[in-house]
């Protein structure tokens, strides 16, 4: 990935160090074209967030609205997702929202192997440059793709799942829950075991303000 210079040191970088290290991968990410996906996408569609957020939210890929966009999870599904992470004590501009794949796959299809193969170092220097503490991942697809296993979502969620070093809850993607609104009940007890480890790791002055429920 020309352009792009990664350090390899493990320490959360200042919020300045991280957006600029943040900007300067997009830069270079945005002219990707190492799948086919580049050849239909409207726009390339990074992630947008806070930089050196301590929780990061992972979902697959984008859908049309991020596509004609280029913002990660608006619409509908965004807006469900904005209420979720409200309810969990966190305004959107405090974490860091992507997908795995940052161009659309057509019809909303599932990602390829090989699309995944190709955009997964992008998401993974992301995560390099944020170091966030909790990254939470929404769907079957997103975690499949993440964890490289074929699991049910159901043996999946509401319990820590460790990937890369990275400590990872899963549960239900936005959209799901539209679609049946009698999961939301289960993404709330997901999202409540994730604040409850967040409590845990999180320095005293954002507990404060986290207001976890127990
Ligand atoms: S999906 Fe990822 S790998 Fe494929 S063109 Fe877009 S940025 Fe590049």
């Amino acid at each position: 990935m020309q352009g792009y210079i990664f350090e390899a040191d493990e320490q959360k970088r200042a919020p300045e160090k991280s957006s600029a290290e943040l900007s300067l991968l997009f830069d270079t990410a945005k002219v990707c074209r190492q799948c086919s996906l580049a050849e239909s996408r409207l726009n390339f569609v990074f992630g947008e967030g806070n930089h050196s957020a301590d929780l990061v939210v992972i979902g697959e890929a984008p859908g049309a609205e991020e596509d004609a966009s280029g913002r990660p999870f608006v619409g509908r599904s965004g807006q469900l997702l904005d209420k979720i992470l409200l309810a969990a004590s966190f305004r959107r501009e405090e974490v860091y929202i992507c997908n795995i794949l940052k161009c659309r796959p057509p019809g909303n299809r599932n990602p390829l192997s090989y699309e995944i193969t190709s955009c997964t170092p992008w998401l993974l220097k992301q995560l390099q440059i944020i170091k966030p503490k909790v990254i939470l991942v929404l769907g079957k697809v997103a975690a499949n793709t993440l964890l490289g296993n074929t699991l049910s979502l159901g043996t999946m969620r509401g319990k820590l799942v460790q990937w890369r070093g990275y400590d990872c809850f899963i549960t239900y993607h936005p959209a799901a829950l539209l679609r049946n609104p009698n999961w939301k009940k289960e993404c709330w007890e997901d999202i409540q075991v994730m604040m409850r480890h967040y409590a845990t790791i999180c320095d005293a002055d954002k507990l404060t303000e986290k207001r976890v429920k127990a």
